[in-house]
């Protein structure tokens, strides 16, 4: 155990504060400010962990992360064991120390009558500390089984069991259809929550590893899912879920509206150099985002820093009982239920908000809104006579996702599909069809990054499992 009273010594929370507002939206940068200003108070917040009989905090992350273990190691200043704990649960806590939700600091016991641990805060300290250490280099397997693997899609699912499979000794191959590797922590998740050296320097791992990567490259399209069933043992099919969900009111054909990821997708890629014609930008106009969820509050971070004249998000709350109250549908904090970084920039936000109609010529001018009410048959619908109208020459439509593409699936593999839309799938990440399995969104719906290493992980094992009948992979989770 770290420091047997330090819960009781050190009673706070205490985190490296995110840089100034108005230097931050200057650029693209990360809002956090961990590594620049040092943590002098590391050692106690994470001593502050009670290394509890039952730690809850186990159960909360669906990776099964060690805390108790690590918050000690780190206490002591032993880094390179802190490192090995970490990694054995996760793949990529550069991305999870970050920007996950951390589901841990919730379940912390010591949560009940304190604050809880810094648990996201001392995670991505260990990494980072690892990867300046250079403690953190390829583990190439000591002997190759022959088999072969494409995995489909290389977001953090992907990534995953790209890498446990390619140390268990499969030669992998990553197909990606944009032109660089990632998935949304590439094109969705904003620098500002998540700077690409991050993914940059891990791919470096993975390429001297031994996994091969194929961007550019869309399966269904360039290549067939048959003929990647031919040329493969197995398939894992981690493309997410990237059907954005459609809002159905009168205008929304109009120039200026478009789903979110379309306009994330442009920001981030500009960010990353790369010119992109005709970009959708927010300088200089009204923007208004629909939807208060994680993408909805990334496109309003790059819309202030695009130099947005107004933003508004509008949210349609949530019928309680709920996590989010009604009246609090953003992202929150699990201690302090703050909102996201994001909405500390700026921005007006408008909850409880049905969209009516987008009203504009050829070009959307404006929206109007009305008052979300909930029937008792649980239907949402606007509030007669509350209906206003509130300028927008941009709106980005962020309400999520319905599922995977699914056609080139169900045609040239004839996968079967839930009746969500999702592809089906057994307990242990299979597929209705032999060989073929799936990971992440493209499974279990939008979910969080967490959840999708966590279920590369374990289809990671599900596969080695198949091709060489037995596994010593871990698998933290079933696809139930
Ligand atoms: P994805 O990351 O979606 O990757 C799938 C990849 O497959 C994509 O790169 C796609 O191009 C590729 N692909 C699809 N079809 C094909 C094909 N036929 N051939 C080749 N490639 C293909 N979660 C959090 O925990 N914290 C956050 O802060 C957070 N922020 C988010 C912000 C945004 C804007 C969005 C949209 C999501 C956010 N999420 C967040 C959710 C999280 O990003 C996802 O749950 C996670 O990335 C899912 O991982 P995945 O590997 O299943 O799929």
């Amino acid at each position: 155990m770290a420091d047997p009273r330090g819960f009781l010594k050190v009673r706070d929370r205490e985190l490296p504060p995110n840089r100034p507002v108005e230097v931050r939206l200057r650029d693209w940068k990360d809002v956090h400010a961990h590594l620049e200003q040092g943590q002098p108070f590391l050692k106690e917040q994470a001593g502050r962990c009670m290394d509890c009989g039952i730690p809850f905090c186990h159960n909360g992350c669906p990776l099964g992360n060690l805390i108790p273990e690590w918050n000690d190691l780190v206490w002591r200043g032993q880094w390179g064991d802190a490192i090995d704990r970490l990694h054995a649960t996760n793949n990529f806590p550069e991305f999870t120390g970050r920007i996950c939700p951390a589901p841990c600091e919730s379940s912390c016991v010591l949560g009940i009558n304190q604050p809880p641990v810094t648990i996201k805060n001392v995670e991505v300290s260990i990494i980072d500390e690892a990867f300046d250490r250079g403690l953190v280099t390829p583990q190439v397997p000591q002997r190759l089984t022959g088999h072969t693997v494409a995995v489909v899609g290389s977001g953090p699912a992907g990534l995953a069991a790209a890498q446990q499979l390619t140390r268990a000794g499969h030669t992998v191959a990553v197909y990606e259809r944009d032109d660089a590797i990632g998935g949304l922590l590439r094109y969705g998740v904003p620098d500002f929550k998540l700077e690409k050296v991050h993914i940059d320097r891990r791919l470096e791992q993975m390429s001297a590893e031994g996994t091969r990567f194929r961007a550019g490259v869309e399966v269904g399209r360039d290549v067939t899912w048959a003929q990647l069933q031919a040329r493969y043992d197995a398939i894992v099919i981690a493309t997410g879920a990237t059907v954005p969900r459609e809002l159905q009111v009168p205008g929304k054909e109009l120039a200026g509206v478009h789903p979110a990821m379309e306009y994330l997708h442009q920001a981030n890629a500009v960010a990353a150099g790369k010119t992109v014609e005709n970009q959708i930008s927010a300088e200089g106009r009204h923007v208004v985002i629909i939807g208060g969820g994680d993408t909805g509050s990334d496109c309003l971070g790059t819309a202030l820093r695009q130099g947005a004249a107004s933003v508004t998000t509008l949210a349609i709350g949530k019928k309680p009982p709920v996590d989010r109250p009604a009246n609090q549908p953003w992202p929150t904090d699990p201690i302090t239920f703050e909102v996201s970084s994001s909405h500390e920039e700026g921005g007006e936000r408008a909850y409880l908000a049905s969209t009516v109609e987008f009203v504009g010529g050829d070009r959307v001018q404006s929206l109007r809104l009305a008052t979300t009410e909930y029937l008792p048959d649980g239907r949402r619908v606007p509030t007669p006579g509350t209906e206003r109208e509130i300028p927008a020459d941009l709106v980005l439509v962020a309400m999520g996702f319905t599922g995977p593409e699914t056609t080139p699936l169900t045609d040239q593999l004839g996968i079967e599909l839930t009746g969500r839309g999702l592809v089906a799938r057994d307990d242990d990440f299979a597929t209705t069809v032999p060989g073929v399995f799936v990971a992440g969104d493209a499974g279990r719906g939008q979910s969080l990054v967490v959840w999708a290493i966590a279920e590369g992980r374990a289809a990671a094992a599900a596969v080695d499992t198949y091709l060489s009948g037995a596994t010593e992979l871990p698998s933290p989770v079933t696809a139930s």
